[in-house]
């Protein structure tokens, strides 16, 4: 069982160039702010949601761009990806995990097994994901035979490479969409087809439609 709960702030987050240090009256690492070009929480309620019902996380944080916007734009759509409360996060920490399953990725689409399996076990070294980064948990609640095992990511980090090592494992297959920045799983045992090249029947609706208002016969 594999139940990953992560937070995003509703109000949104933007970039904002900080010149000091500010402690909040807290004093907790949580509102530590180093200066620098840093992504900022808004301050509104934090939304909790469930980032590994996402197909191909690791796919959208390949296709993120290095720079301080990209990095913010991966941040508003998935929360803060060390630790979802904190008041500011540094493009920067992200760019080695990007780096990193960039790589990881190019293996496994090249079906280089060996080259992958050498990329992940070090990525995970490297970046600090090894040790501790995926937890063991035990649930139970009232009418279970027993406590159910799962497994618990340390953050969305962990969360996404735990995704990538599953999804390699398992076989998964995932496209993206002709449409949208949608990943979905194709094959059989998925919702799609082989052939399927949409991931919802809105986006193969607007496709069509779109075709016919161009007066094409064919794609
Ligand atoms: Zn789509």
């Amino acid at each position: 069982m594999l139940v990953f709960d992560w937070q995003r702030d509703s109000s949104g987050y933007e970039l904002r160039e900080l010149d000091h240090v500010i402690l909040e009256p807290s004093d907790s690492e949580l509102d530590y702010r180093p200066a620098g070009l840093q992504i900022i929480r808004l301050g509104g309620k934090l939304e909790a949601y469930r980032p590994l019902e996402i197909d191909g996380l690791y796919r959208m944080l390949c296709e993120c761009p290095k720079t301080p916007e990209g990095a913010l734009g991966f941040v508003e759509k998935f929360g803060m990806p060390e630790h979802p409360e904190v008041q500011c996060y540094s493009p920067h920490r992200l760019y080695p995990f990007i780096d990193g399953l960039t790589i990881a990725v190019g293996r496994y689409d090249e079906g280089d097994w060996r080259g992958l399996v050498r990329v992940i076990n070090s990525a995970w070294n490297h970046t600090g994901l090894g040790e501790g980064a995926t937890g063991v948990q035990l649930s139970f609640a009232t009418g279970m035979e027993r406590p159910e095992f799962g497994l618990r990511p340390r953050d969305l980090i962990a969360a996404i490479y735990l995704q990538l090592a599953l999804d390699i494992s398992g076989g998964i297959k995932l496209r993206k969409c002709g449409r949208c920045p949608t990943w979905f799983k194709y094959g059989p045992g998925t919702e799609h087809r082989s052939t399927a090249r949409f991931c919802s029947r809105t986006c193969s609706n607007a496709h069509s439609y779109k075709r016919q208002k161009n007066g094409k016969a064919e794609a």
